[in-house]
């Protein structure tokens, strides 16, 4: 056994290799010690045991470390997630946050003067933006109040709603047919419904459906996370169609490692699906490239507006998948993004509002503006 071979299964998979190297060196101690008396230690025997030893320790490690990355990325992907007080002083840090991302709500004006001669295109994320971040994602329900806000907004502009969730499921919260609706991170696309009292959707107007031939390996995989977590107290899995997501929100913290090893375990049987992490959720895609930046793009181009200066997109949501969107107006250099945060985040966004209750406040504000432009141009 050379040190070669134990370094390539270990990168293949740490916990079989370790089983594997353990059961090597059982057999190689018991064929030496078989009928003859144990030989003794020579400096080559104690070496040997010291290299068996310390790749044991270091197999042991890298299993360790990779769990322990994603729990720490978990950790900090958990807004509600206590920080050491000596971490930071978060009045300073938040402070100097909002120099680079000031209000969406006081920068209205900007915002206004920057959309002159274009058409604004609102794209909205749904959990954390248009309804509150609740234990129970089932019933993450958006407010009669937030609906009519966007209902209005959509009247005057063109509207996507570009969810983690499956399509139908993120329609089933929103119930509003003059939208785009992006489901599944934007792999699954439909246009706007005529009719207003739609209830029962099927798959006609589907513009887009980015990984169809997942659908089944999805499926399994969705399987197998609800059979491998049932254990965990707590832990809720959910079939976004070309997503599976783990939400580990109503999971003891000392769990989360038993989460992260569980799903990582599962998906090394899939190199096809990749894992990606959101707040408190953990989420298993397709590893084509394809995000909620695509989708923006897509959408921008299904409207028309692929080649042209004469649009400005918004982008509003709080999650670390709407950073590929945010990322996309950036490098267009056309529009606004704007997080949906309380607290200081590395971004891409230029602009932040503190939560949904502000999001449907901006939300008004633009749908006023509009409505007293539309009056004034009428009135000229
Ligand atoms: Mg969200």
């Amino acid at each position: 056994m050379t040190k070669q071979n134990v370094l390539i299964s270990a990168e293949k998979n740490v916990s079989s290799s370790t089983l594997a190297l353990t059961t090597i060196m059982s057999k190689s101690s018991s064929s030496t010690s078989s009928s003859k008396p144990p030989a003794p230690q020579t400096s080559s025997s104690i070496n040997l045991a010291i290299t068996r030893k310390s790749l044991l320790k270091q197999l042991e490690i890298e299993s360790g470390s990779r769990i322990n990355a994603w729990v720490e990325t978990m950790k900090a992907s958990s807004p509600t997630h206590i920080k050491s007080p000596d971490a930071f002083s978060p009045t300073e840090e938040h402070r100097s946050w909002m120099v680079h991302h000031p209000s969406a709500l006081n920068m209205f004006e900007q915002i206004i003067q920057a959309s002159q001669g274009k058409k604004i295109v609102v794209f909205l994320d749904y959990d954390g933006t248009l309804s509150p971040i609740v234990a129970d994602p089932d019933r993450a329900y958006m407010s009669k109040q937030m609906r009519a806000a966007v209902r209005d907004v959509a009247k005057f502009f063109p509207t996507a709603i570009i969810s983690g969730r499956c399509r139908d499921q993120v329609y089933s919260f929103v119930k509003l047919a003059g939208l785009y609706y992006a489901g599944s991170h934007g792999m699954d696309i439909r246009g706007p419904t005529k009719g207003a009292k739609c209830k029962k959707r099927s798959d006609q107007g589907v513009l887009f459906q980015a990984a169809s031939e997942f659908l089944p390996m999805i499926d399994e995989v969705n399987k197998a996370l609800i059979e491998e977590t049932k254990s965990i107290d707590g832990a809720k899995v959910e079939n976004n169609k070309f997503c599976v997501s783990v939400h580990y929100r109503n999971v003891d913290e000392k769990q989360w490692s038993l989460i992260a090893e569980t799903v990582t375990s599962i998906l090394k049987e899939y190199p096809q699906l990749k894992l990606t992490h959101g707040r408190k959720v953990l989420e298993i895609r397709p590893t084509i490239k394809w995000d909620k930046g695509k989708a923006l793009e897509f959408l921008l181009e299904s409207l028309g507006f692929g080649n042209t200066n004469d649009v400005l997109p918004l982008y509003i949501g709080d999650d670390r998948t709407d950073e590929d969107a945010f990322k996309v107006l950036r490098e267009r250099e056309q529009g606004f993004g704007i997080l949906v945060s309380k607290c200081p985040k590395e971004t891409s966004a230029s602009y932040s509002l503190q939560e949904p209750a502000e999001v449907m406040d901006f939300l008004h504000r633009l749908v006023d503006w509009k409505k007293l432009s539309n009056l004034t141009r009428r009135c000229k």
